[in-house]
């Protein structure tokens, strides 16, 4: 309109034209007057950032105000998230909303609306949960429960070793919101922690002895009694690096990963006599006036072990059948028989001449303690009990309380 008339008229007509107009319409004055402050205030309004919102109402107090109500509800969200749907049905609480005018800064963010929301419902409180496989265990208000979750994983490392350690279901500790109701305390939260499975895989060298080797070397012009180290025996050391697989500290699997020998162990050889032993004419003369038989019957046993025999062995061991009948080898007053330790059960007999004979590792026993009895009687049968490793008679000749080589007493060398 304005551009028509402009065109049409002369300018300096159009500003005469304008002017006269408008002192003659004082109404039109003031109307657009009040039009441009009107805009203007709008423009200001606008620009100064002023929005429509909503206040967030919890029983009359306004926690929260917010540009749209799906603002509240992600936040809300947020903070029922770690709650199954009943509690969080049962701990939510339905705000009233009100519509208002407010300046686009004062809109509450995300987190502000979270923290109104605990912080204004009694029910809730921002905690640390434990979960395994998903599934919240306890929550706490302690600040001890990951240094907590961190001593349960390395309860069982080694020290000085490589290890690396988990646990064996799927663990988080993450902060949250939760309900004050649900929370435990550290004692019960600790129960919890160190009843977690925890897996400790660990690489560990260690350095193990090695037991040295003995080795006899056979001289049949010693007699049997005689036996001479002629190299002493060391043991070896090896390294051992050991991957050891542990749950809850206790070993499931180890495998050598790698054995490396630090020093060698050095065999010891021994010089053990195999001929006949010296037998002195006083021995002589006891073998003579003892008079004793073998034990047991000829070809019923066979010698296992002679005396000495490079072991210090203080008797003659005669290997025969469980249940063989053993003799008494000369006649005297039983004074032992039952139980004794290595021996077994075994039978000692007391001769007249002050002599004793044992007889070891019996299967049974045929007399009692104080019994008297002739040469050749029945007193025990063979067995494997104490310390044998397999049916003999362990035989021994007493003299004067020194354990003598039986073998001359009865017919062997
Ligand atoms: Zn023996």
């Amino acid at each position: 309109m304005v551009t028509v008339i402009f065109t049409n008229l002369k300018f300096e007509e159009f500003l005469n034209n304008a002017n006269k107009f408008m002192k003659n319409n004082r109404i039109f004055r003031y109307v657009s007057c009040i039009a441009l402050a009107v805009l203007s205030a709008v423009l200001t309004v606008i620009a100064s950032g002023v929005t429509v919102g909503y206040t967030v109402k919890y029983s009359d107090e306004v926690i929260a105000v917010v540009s749209s109500q799906a603002d509240y509800d992600e936040a809300d969200a947020i903070v029922l998230n770690n709650l199954d749907k009943e509690k969080a049905k049962k701990a939510s609480i339905s705000p009233k909303f009100g519509l208002t005018l407010t300046i686009k800064d004062r809109l509450s963010s995300t987190q502000e609306i979270v923290d109104a929301i605990v912080d204004n419902n009694d029910d809730l409180v921002e905690a640390t949960a434990l979960s395994v496989n998903g599934e919240v265990l306890f929550c706490s208000n302690s600040k001890e429960i990951s240094s907590l979750v961190d001593a349960r994983l390395n309860a069982y490392a080694v020290d000085g070793a490589k290890n690396e350690v988990k646990f064996m279901d799927d663990v988080k500790v993450e902060k949250g919101y939760f309900l004050k109701a649900d929370i435990v305390d550290l004692e019960t939260a600790k129960f919890i922690i160190d009843s977690l499975n925890v897996q400790t895989v660990s690489v560990v060298t260690s350095t193990v002895e090695v037991p040295f080797e003995t080795k006899n070397i056979a001289d049949p012009k010693k007699p049997r009694s005689y036996s001479l180290v002629t190299v002493k025996g060391e043991n070896g050391v090896t390294e051992k690096t050991e991957k050891i697989v542990k749950v809850n500290g206790e070993t499931v699997e180890s495998t050598v990963l790698e054995s490396k020998v630090i020093k060698e162990q050095v065999t010891r050889v021994v010089t053990v006599g195999t001929g006949t032993n010296y037998i002195s004419a006083t021995t002589k003369a006891n073998i003579q006036s003892a008079g004793f038989i073998c034990p047991i019957s000829s070809g019923r046993y066979r010698v296992s072990a002679y005396y000495g025999d490079g072991r210090n062995h203080k008797g003659i061991d005669l290997a025969a059948d469980r249940g063989t009948p053993i003799f008494a080898a000369g006649a005297g007053k039983v004074i032992y028989s039952g139980w004794d330790g290595d021996y077994g059960y075994s039978v000692v007999i007391e001769h007249s001449n002050g002599m004793k004979t044992r007889y070891a590792h019996a299967n049974a026993l045929c007399v009692t303690k104080g019994a008297t009895v002739a040469q050749g009687d029945m007193i025990a049968t063979v067995g494997s009990t104490g310390w044998s490793t397999g049916n003999h008679l362990h035989f021994e000749v007493i003299v004067g309380g020194v354990k003598v080589n039986p073998g001359p007493y009865i017919g062997l060398r």
